[in-house]
C-alpha cells in the first residue's frame, strides 16, 4: 500500500545541543544560518569562510541564484558536513544547505519504496521505517548524514561484500541544475546524469529528492558475533570464512607491535529472524561539551584505549544479540565527539587497495603507522565485495579498505599522512575523497582516471574547494 506522508509517527525532534552554524541540530539540522561563517566539515581541518544559503523548498533552487548576483565566487549543496576534509567546502562560496529540505513524500510499503527529499537524514528515515519493518539497505558509520550526501559519496558500510555501495539501491532522483534544467535519473532514465551523479562529489547539480529501496526487517536486533584475530593474515581468513554473512568489520589496534602487530576484533552480524519489537531509537543524551585540550590525545590515551578494547572482549569470541545503534552508529552516542580532538580537529585516511596488493599493502601501511607512534585512535579494516558499483567516480573497490584517524599536528601528521598517500598509490590504491584534505592533484587524477570523462557532467556554478584542489593544474 502507497502513502502519502503526513503521519503522525514521522516527527522531527529537537536539537540535543546548541546551534552553531553547522554542527548544531546535531541529528536534524533544521535550523539554518545564513551569511558570512565558518562551515566545517567533521574533521574541522581545513577551516573556510563561506556563505551558507538555505534551501528549504525544493523551487528554491536554482532562484536564490540571483538572489547573490549570480553566486559569481561559485556554490557547493551541502548536507549535514560529515564529511570529513574538504569535499564539502567552498572556501569564499556560497554553500546550499540542504538539510530542512527534508520531507518524506511516498512510502510504496508493498514494496519497500521511500522518496523523500534529499537533506532527510538517514536517522529521520531509520525513525520512520524502523517501526514499518524496514532496515536501510546500506549503512555508514553514523546516520546522521543526509540522502543526497549519501548519494554524492557513494557511500558503503559493512555490508559492501554483499550489498555494493548506497548507490545501488537509489532507484530514482531528480537532478537540477543551475542553469535551472531539471532531470529525472535513473538506470533507465538519463543513465549518464545517474552515474555521474552518484558519487558526483555535489558538483553535477543539486538532487532535490531521491527514491530509496529499504531492506525489510522483523527486529531492530543483530545476531552478533566478535572474534579476536592476530594480524593480516588471521583478518583475511575470517573475511573469507563469513563473507556469506550480511555485516562484517574489524577494529584493529595500529599501536601493536611484535606479536601485537594488527591485532584486532573481526566484528559480524546479521539482522535477527526472530521477530521482536520495532520502535524507534531514543534520543541520544551525551554530549561532547568541549574542545579537549590539544594533548588529550596522544599515542600513550591511545594505546591505552586499544588494550582496552582489545581486552574488553576477555574471550577470543563473543556471540549476543545486539541492538542496531551500538552495532552500527557506536560514535553517534556521544554527539560532537570530533571534539576530542581538540579545536584543530582531525585528519582521515581511508585507502581502497585492491586484491592484487591488498595484503602487502595493509601490512606496510600499518607498520608505517606503529612506527611514526602517531597512533591512531579509530582503525577500521574492512574487505570491499565486487558488486559493481552504478557510480562512475565511486570509491570502493574489490579489496581491503583501511580508515584511520590522526589528531591534525601539521610537522608530525601531514608528513606521515603524505607518506601514507604515496604507498597507496604505489600499491595501486586510491584513497575516499569524503574523507581526504590533503592528496595531491597529481595522485587523485592517477587514482580516478576517469576523472575527466566526469568533469563533463560538471555544473558551471558548483565546484568545492576539494575539486578545485585536486584539479589544479599541475
Ligand atoms: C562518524 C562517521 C562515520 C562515517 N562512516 C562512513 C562509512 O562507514 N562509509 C562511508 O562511505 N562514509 C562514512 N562517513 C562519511 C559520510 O557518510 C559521508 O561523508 C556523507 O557523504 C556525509 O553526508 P552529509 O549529509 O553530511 O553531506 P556533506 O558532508 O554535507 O556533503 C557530502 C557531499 O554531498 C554533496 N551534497 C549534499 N547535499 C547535496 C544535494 N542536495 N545535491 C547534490 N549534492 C549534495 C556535497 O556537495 C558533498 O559533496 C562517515 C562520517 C562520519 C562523521
Amino acid at each position: 500500500m502507497a502513502t502519502n506522508v503526513d503521519t503522525p509517527d514521522f516527527q522531527h525532534r529537537t536539537p540535543a545541543a546548541e546551534p552553531t552554524p553547522n554542527s548544531g541540530p546535531d541529528q536534524h539540522a533544521e535550523v539554518q544560518y545564513e551569511g558570512k561563517a565558518p562551515f566545517s566539515s567533521w574533521g574541522r581541518y581545513p577551516n573556510f569562510n563561506a556563505t551558507v544559503v538555505p534551501i528549504s523548498w525544493q523551487s528554491d533552487y536554482p532562484a536564490v541564484i540571483a538572489k547573490y548576483d549570480g553566486m559569481a565566487s561559485g556554490a557547493l549543496p551541502v548536507g549535514m558536513g560529515r564529511s570529513y576534509g574538504d569535499s564539502c567546502l567552498l572556501k569564499d562560496g556560497f554553500l546550499l544547505q540542504t538539510t530542512s529540505m527534508n520531507r518524506l513524500l511516498h512510502w510504496d510499503a508493498e514494496n519497500g519504496l521511500l522518496t523523500a527529499e534529499a537533506g532527510l537524514t538517514l536517522a529521520q528515515i531509520l525513525d520512520f521505517c524502523v517501526p514499518r519493518g524496514y532496515f536501510l539497505p546500506v549503512s555508514p558509520g553514523t546516520k546522521y548524514v543526509t540522502l543526497a550526501g549519501a548519494i554524492a559519496n557513494d557511500i558503503h558500510g559493512k555490508n559492501h561484500h554483499v550489498a555494493g555501495t548506497f548507490g545501488c539501491h537509489i532507484t530514482r532522483f531528480e537532478l537540477v541544475r543551475s542553469d535551472g534544467t531539471r532531470m529525472i535519473c535513473s538506470p533507465t532514465e538519463n543513465p549518464d546524469w545517474y552515474a555521474a551523479t552518484i558519487g558526483g562529489l555535489g558538483i553535477t547539480g543539486v538532487i532535490t529528492w531521491a527514491t530509496l529501496r529499504m531492506k525489510p526487517i522483523v527486529s531492530r536486533l543483530i545476531d552478533y558475533e566478535g572474534i579476536q584475530f592476530h594480524g593480516v593474515d588471521e583478518f583475511l581468513a575470517l573475511t573469507e570464512q563469513y563473507k556469506h554473512v550480511e555485516y562484517t568489520v574489524s577494529w584493529v589496534d595500529c599501536t601493536g607491535t611484535g606479536k601485537n602487530f594488527a591485532r584486532g576484533i573481526f566484528m559480524l552480524g546479521d539482522h535477527s529472524k526472530i521477530p521482536d519489537k520495532l520502535t524507534q531509537s531514543p534520543e541520544p543524551k551525551l554530549v561532547f561539551p568541549m574542545d579537549a585540550p590539544s594533548m588529550a590525545l596522544n599515542s600513550l590515551t591511545v594505546t591505552a584505549f586499544n588494550t582496552v578494547f582489545f581486552h574488553k572482549q576477555m574471550k577470543q569470541r563473543v556471540r549476543a544479540l545486539q541492538d542496531y545503534e551500538p552495532f552500527f552508529y557506536p560514535l553517534d552516542k556521544v554527539l560532537h565527539w570530533n571534539r576530542m580532538y581538540g579545536k584543530s580537529g582531525l585528519l582521515q585516511y581511508q585507502y581502497a587497495i585492491p586484491w592484487a596488493n591488498a595484503r602487502e599493502g595493509t601490512i606496510a601501511i600499518l607498520n608505517e603507522v606503529s612506527k611514526s607512534g602517531l597512533a591512531s585512535f579509530l582503525a577500521v579494516l574492512k574487505a570491499f565485495g565486487d558488486v559493481p558499483s552504478p557510480g562512475m567516480m565511486s570509491f570502493p573497490q574489490a579489496g581491503i579498505t583501511l580508515a584511520l584517524d590522526f589528531p591534525i599536528k601539521p610537522e608530525k601528521s601531514f608528513p606521515l599522512f603524505d607518506r601514507l598517500a604515496r604507498m597507496t598509490l604505489e600499491f595501486g590504491g586510491k584513497l575516499y575523497p569524503a574523507k581526504d584534505a590533503r592528496m595531491t592533484a597529481a595522485q587523485f587524477q592517477t587514482a580516478y582516471p576517469q576523472w575527466q570523462d566526469f568533469a563533463r557532467y560538471k555544473d558551471p556554478l558548483l565546484t568545492s574547494s576539494f575539486w578545485e584542489r585536486v584539479t589544479a593544474q599541475q
